[in-house]
């Protein structure tokens, strides 16, 4: 098969993914192998192609194929598969897989299992013709959902959705969220469906028209440090974080209210942390098996939409460079 694949982590401006011929994976006990139809550019993507996340051991392995958020058509089952047939139309999210049996997987936590792989950064992801996934951590796409350009449910979505589920939402409060990139143009629409006012707060005016677009209550166009934000400094209930920026960060723990919750979606730190506030920080990371069908759900009864632009999977190289420069307004898939 052909696949995009990256042998060294490089500056997304030196090309560092290679168009390939790759060896077609086979699907073994308990697997699914798809033809792939669309799979979603994800930031996170961007940060281990560029080797920013070395440190934390990813990439696990090299060469890897990258992507994440994955939908194609089922072509082969591996032995003991039951829940899926050929030519059902089915995604793959970030969680590839858990160990079943620690305490995280044993109370519907599987994506904070310690034995957790992640496709596309410990096995091979959906930058290519085919992937292969495990069946009990695959998902049947409704019918209604166009597999070209839903794939970004696959990780904005549930994302996104799990944040929102986090954040103590609901009606007659009000929620921040910080970043409109793939993740937040979603975690808007989440935030309302908890019933909160949403106030999107991006650096973009491009990605401040899709916060509108996306039903936002209010959008604030800030500056990269966030320092014309003080007029809404103590006013939210909930401040959820999808803006990979530490000045981001710094101004969601500004924004919060006494005893309000801010979620963090992204790698930073906590500075100026006043106990006397009794805020809420915590983290969140994609979501659950659950959270996932919950998503799909909801995007079949048309309440998650998504802002998609497709390429061609040869493109990634330069979606990667659009992406790193901002120019991706909402999300970018890849058609093998
Ligand atoms: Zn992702
Ligand atoms: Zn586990």
């Amino acid at each position: 098969m052909k696949a995009m694949v990256l042998h060294k982590p490089a500056p997304a401006e030196t090309d560092p993914l290679r168009y390939e011929d790759y060896p077609t994976p086979t699907p073994r006990r308990g697997e699914v192998l798809i033809r792939v139809i669309s799979c979603g550019v994800c930031h996170s993507n961007l940060h281990m192609i560029e080797g920013d996340w070395v440190k934390y051991g990813v990439p696990a392995k090299l060469p890897i194929i990258p992507g994440h958020e994955i939908i194609g058509k089922v072509v082969e089952l591996g032995e003991g598969v039951e829940n899926f047939r050929k030519g059902d139309i089915v995604g793959a999210q970030p969680l590839y897989s858990a160990c079943g049996r620690c305490e995280y997987c044993l109370t519907g936590n599987e994506h904070l299992c310690n034995s957790v792989q992640i496709t596309g950064e410990t096995v091979d992801g959906g930058y290519a013709e085919y992937f292969v996934g495990k069946a009990d951590y695959m998902y049947k796409v409704p019918d209604n959902i166009d597999p070209e350009t839903s794939s970004p449910l696959f990780c904005p979505g549930v994302t996104a959705y799990r944040a929102s589920k986090l954040a103590n939402l609901g009606p007659g409060k009000k929620a921040y969220v910080l970043g409109i990139g793939g993740v937040g143009h979603v975690a808007i629409q989440t935030s309302k469906l908890f019933g909160s006012e949403v106030i999107a707060v991006s650096t973009s005016e491009s990605h401040a028209k899709l916060a509108e677009e996306m039903g936002a209550d209010k959008v604030v166009v800030t500056n990269r440090d966030y320092s014309n934000l003080e007029d809404h400094y103590e006013k939210a209930d909930s401040v959820i974080v999808f803006s990979p920026s530490q000045r981001a960060i710094d101004a969601a723990v500004k924004l919060a209210k006494k005893q309000a919750t801010v979620v963090v979606g992204v790698f930073g730190n906590i500075n100026d942390f006043r106990f006397p506030k009794e805020l809420v920080i915590r983290g969140s990371v994609v979501g659950s098996r659950k959270d996932m069908q919950e998503v799909l759900n909801l995007a079949s009864k048309g309440l998650i939409k998504l802002k998609v632009t497709k390429f061609k999977l040869q493109e990634a190289n330069e979606v990667l460079k659009k992406l790193k420069r901002g120019e991706i307004v909402g999300r970018a898939v890849l058609l093998p």
